[in-house]
Formats: C-alpha cells, sequence, structure tokens
C-alpha cells in the first residue's frame, strides 16, 4: 500500500488521537490486569465517534443544498471542508453555463433569421423561434424529423442533397404563394452538424417581379408608337421628293428607331427569360445543324470577319430549348462579329467530354480587359458604351446568355487578352447530351 507522502495538520491529529487512545487503554489495561477489556472498550468508543462522524456527513451530503457543511475537526472535517469545496465549484460552473446558454437562447431568439441545426441524415437537432415561425415546426413533434419530410420544394431537396452550399436556394411556401423563403447551409466545422439558415426573402421577390413587369409592360407600350414611328420613316426614306438635306437626318433616325427596336426585343426576350413564364418544353436539339446554320447566316452578312470557321468534335445533340439555345450562340456570335475586324477570324466550336458538351465561340477582334470580365453579362454593362451603341448593340446580349444559360444548368466562361481576341464557352451537363435520334442518321446516311 502506498502512504500518503506528506500528512496535513488535521491527519495528525486524527492519528495521534488514535495514538493517545491505545496507549491510554493499553495503562487502563495494565493497571487493571484486563489489557484486552481496556482495548476493547477504548477501540468502541474509537468506532462509535467515526460512525457518528460518518453519519453527519452523509446526512449533510443528502441536504446539501439547504444545510451548511457539519462542523467536525481532524480528518473527518477536511474530508468535509474538500467535498464542500467540490460542490460550490461545480455550483459555480453549472450556474455559468446555465447563464450562457440562457443568453444563447435569448440571442437566437432575437435573430431576425430562422437557423436550424441538422444532424448527419438532415433531422432537426435544434431550430430558433423564428424558424419554428416560418416553417411552421413545433418543438416536440418535429425533432429529429428530416427536414425533407417538411420542406418538401424540389429544388430545396437537390440544394440539400448538394455538395456545395453555394449561393443557397430560394423557395416559394407552398401554403402560401405570397411567402418566398432563402436557405442558406452554413458548415458548423463538425462534420455531423449542418446549420441551415433561413430568410424571410418574400419582399425582395416582390420587388424583383414588379421591376420585371413594369420592364415587360413599358417596352409592350414602347413597341407600337415605335413601329409607327419606323413606318413613317420608312416611308419618307423613300419618297423622291424629299428635300435631300433631310435624307442624313432620316438616316439617322431609322438607324435609332432600329436601336430602340432592338433594346425593345432584348428586353422582352429577357424579362421572359427571368419570369420562367416560358415553360421549360425541352426538345432534342441538333446543335451540330444549328451551328453550320448560323455560321450560315453569320457569312451571309456584309460586315463580317472574313474567315468564319466551325469545328464539329462531336456529333451528339443537347437536351434543351431550341430558341433559347439558338439565342445563346446568335448573341455570342453576333458579339464576336461586332467585335472583330474584317481582316479578323472567328471560330465556332461544338466537344463533348465527360465534363459535358461545350459550344465555344472565339474570334480575334478587340479583347476585354480582366477587370471587365466579371461584370460583362450585368444588364447595360460595355466595356466601350460609346462603340457599343454605334454598333447597334443592346447590353443586354451577355445578360440573356448567362439567364437562358442559367435555365439550362449551364455555365459561362470567358476568356479574353485585350487587343488580341475572345473566346466565350458555354458549359452544358452530361445529363443533357443525347445521341441523334435513329431516324436523323438514317436519313444522314440515306440522303
Ligand atoms: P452589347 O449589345 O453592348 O454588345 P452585350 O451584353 O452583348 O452587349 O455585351 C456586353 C459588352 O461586352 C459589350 O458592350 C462589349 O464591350 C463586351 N463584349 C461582348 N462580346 C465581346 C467580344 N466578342 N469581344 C469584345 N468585347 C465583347
Amino acid at each position: 500500500m502506498k502512504l500518503p507522502g506528506a500528512m496535513t495538520p488535521a491527519a495528525w491529529q486524527s492519528v495521534s488521537r488514535l495514538g493517545i487512545s491505545l496507549l491510554l487503554a493499553l495503562l487502563v489495561g495494565l493497571a487493571t490486569g484486563r489489557i484486552a477489556l481496556a482495548f476493547a472498550v477504548v477501540l468502541a468508543i474509537y468506532a462509535g465517534v467515526q460512525l457518528w462522524n460518518l453519519l453527519r456527513l452523509e446526512h449533510w451530503l443528502r441536504r446539501r443544498r439547504i444545510e451548511d457543511p457539519p462542523d467536525i475537526s481532524g480528518l473527518w472535517g477536511e474530508v468535509v471542508a474538500i467535498v464542500s469545496r467540490i460542490y460550490r465549484r461545480k455550483q459555480f460552473h453549472r450556474a455559468r453555463v446555465t447563464a450562457l446558454l440562457r443568453e444563447f437562447r435569448r440571442l437566437t431568439t432575437a435573430m431576425p433569421e430562422g437557423a436550424v441545426l441538422l444532424g448527419p441524415e438532415h433531422e432537426i437537432l435544434w431550430f430558433n423561434r423564428r424558424a419554428a415561425e416560418w416553417l411552421g415546426l413545433r418543438r416536440k413533434r418535429d425533432r429529429g424529423i428530416r427536414i425533407e419530410n417538411l420542406v418538401r420544394h424540389p429544388n430545396f431537396v437537390e440544394y440539400l442533397r448538394g455538395d456545395e452550399p453555394g449561393d443557397g436556394v430560394v423557395v416559394q411556401d407552398t401554403s402560401d404563394i405570397s411567402r418566398w423563403y432563402s436557405f442558406h447551409i452554413v458548415r458548423t466545422g463538425m462534420p455531423e452538424r449542418q446549420l441551415l439558415m433561413v430568410r424571410d426573402v418574400s419582399r425582395e421577390q416582390q420587388l424583383q417581379s414588379m421591376r420585371r413587369d413594369f420592364v415587360a409592360n413599358a417596352s409592350h407600350e414602347l413597341r407600337s408608337p415605335l413601329t409607327v414611328i419606323t413606318g413613317y420613316l420608312d416611308a419618307l426614306a423613300d419618297d423622291q421628293k424629299l428635300d435631300p438635306t433631310w435624307t442624313a437626318p432620316i438616316l439617322e433616325m431609322r438607324r435609332q428607331a432600329e436601336r430602340m427596336s432592338t433594346i425593345i426585343r432584348d428586353l422582352l426576350e429577357l424579362s421572359k427569360l427571368e419570369s420562367g413564364e416560358r415553360p421549360l418544353d425541352e426538345e432534342p436539339i441538333d446543335i451540330p445543324g444549328m451551328l453550320a446554320l448560323l455560321r450560315k447566316e453569320t457569312l451571309a452578312l456584309e460586315h463580317r470577319p472574313h474567315e468564319v470557321r466551325l469545328t464539329l468534335d462531336s456529333t451528339q445533340w443537347l437536351k434543351g430549348v431550341e430558341n433559347e439555345v439558338h439565342s445563346i450562340v446568335s448573341n455570342l456570335l453576333s458579339n464576336a462579329v461586332k467585335y472583330t475586324p474584317p481582316q479578323g477570324e472567328i471560330e465556332l466550336r461544338w466537344w463533348t467530354d465527360e465534363d459535358g458538351g461545350h459550344i465555344a465561340v472565339r474570334d480575334t477582334g478587340v479583347g476585354i480587359a480582366p477587370e471587365h470580365i466579371p461584370r460583362l453579362t450585368e444588364r447595360f454593362y460595355r466595356v466601350d458604351s460609346g462603340r457599343s451603341r454605334d454598333l447597334g448593340g443592346s447590353g443586354l446580349g451577355l445578360a440573356i446568355v448567362r439567364h437562358a444559360l442559367q435555365r439550362h444548368e449551364g455555365t459561362l466562361t470567358i476568356d479574353s487578352i485585350e487587343g488580341r481576341g475572345s473566346t466565350f464557352t458555354c458549359h452544358f451537363l452530361p445529363s443533357r447530351l443525347m445521341q441523334p435520334p435513329a431516324e436523323f442518321l438514317q436519313a444522314k446516311l440515306s440522303g
């Protein structure tokens, strides 16, 4: 047995008390000639005192919340002191944790966003009041239930199962269609825990839809008067009796009217794409055929770069909305034509690989400085507005490209060197690729 190294004064006191008692028993035993009895009496008294102290300690331990520690001397007193110190420390920590928890609860309740803590299977572990209110969660009923079983919107489920939190997802409330919520996953640093943040974005959605409606309505309203003006201008331009000094102004007016109708056409197309009004009635698109036709149309243009090449590295087709994919490529191609001098060249390329299908439009034109590239797809963003206007650009072409691509889960990459040329590449997912229909191949072989 290992003996305690340094004994405390209380331990010394207890040991010496026992020693003195035993000595006293020996002396009394020797004096009376009944040593065994003397020892037995002294030890019985000693055991009685220890038992009494043990009982007091046990009694106090049971009622330590309401009673002060017993006043015991010696080793028992030391034990009581140690136990009460441990107890006080525990009480202090518990009070701190309780205060922190209360503070955390108050903070999460005051948060303007909803928060839901999810486990590895997306089961709900905890949520704050805001999330409960917006998602209709109830503490007792919904804890442990997988969130997909409560928020069933396909876009939300797809987002939740995705690998990257990204920008989150916006979902319309199925029970109240005027409400929209945005969901965003926040990594917690713990592999088994994810925090789902919820925001009420109904107001932003409402404003966006008002803006879209306004632009669409204004564009519609402007279209008819513009048609009248263009008609009169055409008539005036053809009028032989017109004073020749008016020829140049009328030509300029026609050019400007044409620009206005291009802007209106593009605005209408963009608002249609944005509103998601057009259903995605997808069909197989013959991309090689489409590109060949677009090349032919480009070659027929009066002002164009001298070489317009087509490289087809794949015969595959693409699933999508034909006029939207056509609009994507024709916008990119018309930019390449606009921003490339006559001695330059353009290449249209289609290829497929394990990442999907890719359409690239490369030119050897003016190129774009790197600081402009991230903003090119914003509406009305132009590197050189004067040049864009002179070339009849609406400033909306690339915004249309971005939206149409988004509707096809596609992405756009832009590589450019100022003064050397640019390459705009559209990337489509492998799931959108398909082999040309058998009857098409047969017709091609026989014809
Ligand atoms: P725009 O009608 O002005 O061409 P877009 O949205 O199609 O509008 O393009 C936005 C801007 O991006 C253009 O004003 C131009 O500055 C730049 N841009 C687009 N395509 C090219 C290109 N192929 N080469 C150089 N600059 C380009």
